[in-house]
């Protein structure tokens, strides 16, 4: 792929930071907008440059206790940060704090389930993620783009920038099947 094919913030040192957080602005806004509604996404400006710059997303919850579905959509945000960037990267460096969130939902949700089943559901969720973040590229691209240009993106400008998604915005996409999809497509060894 030529480098005069990718936008010039998915050149930026802190796209992946971006695109993870803005993986995660995304599935709010498909999963969580009636309860969690993005309240800002920011890229630490104190960290821009450095090697490990680091970000977050804030959102601010609707009504008191959470029931057991949206602490599932919940989860999938969590993870939705990490998936985007598999999807825009082929990689994610940022998978931990986000899988534990998604651990601390699940043993909500499911206390009576061993700890491998509700990994399981985390991964079919995962699995789900990559469908909605390659269906919404455009939208994550745009937010991404937004994070580097300007460090942080508030609720306010989120109905703005995603009428404004577009195809400028997007780099070459790896290609699916992600490559955590792969391991199951290796050859079993044969039985002798
Ligand atoms: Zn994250």
């Amino acid at each position: 792929m030529k480098p005069t094919q990718r936008p010039p913030w998915y050149r930026h040192k802190n796209a992946p930071i971006a695109v993870h957080e803005a993986g995660h602005v995304i599935a709010h806004c498909c999963l969580t907008r009636e309860f969690a509604a993005v309240g800002c996404a920011t890229i630490d400006p104190t960290v821009i440059g450095d090697e490990d710059a680091s970000g977050f997303t804030r959102h601010q919850i609707t009504g008191v206790e959470l029931d057991d579905g949206q602490r599932v959509a919940m989860a999938a945000v969590s993870m939705a940060g990490p998936v985007a960037e598999m999807v825009f990267f082929g990689d994610s460096d940022g998978m931990s704090a986000d899988l534990a969130d998604a651990q601390t939902d699940m043993r909500r949700v499911a206390p009576g389930e061993s700890e491998i089943e509700r990994d399981r559901f985390i991964a079919s969720l995962v699995w789900d993620l990559e469908t909605l973040i390659r269906a919404r590229k455009r939208e994550v691209a745009a937010v991404a783009r937004a994070l580097i240009e300007r460090g942080t993106v508030y609720n306010s400008e989120l109905d703005e920038l995603l009428a404004g998604a577009s195809d400028a915005d997007l780099p070459p996409m790896t290609p699916k099947p992600a490559p955590w999809r792969r391991t199951g497509k290796h050859k079993r060894k044969r039985k002798r």
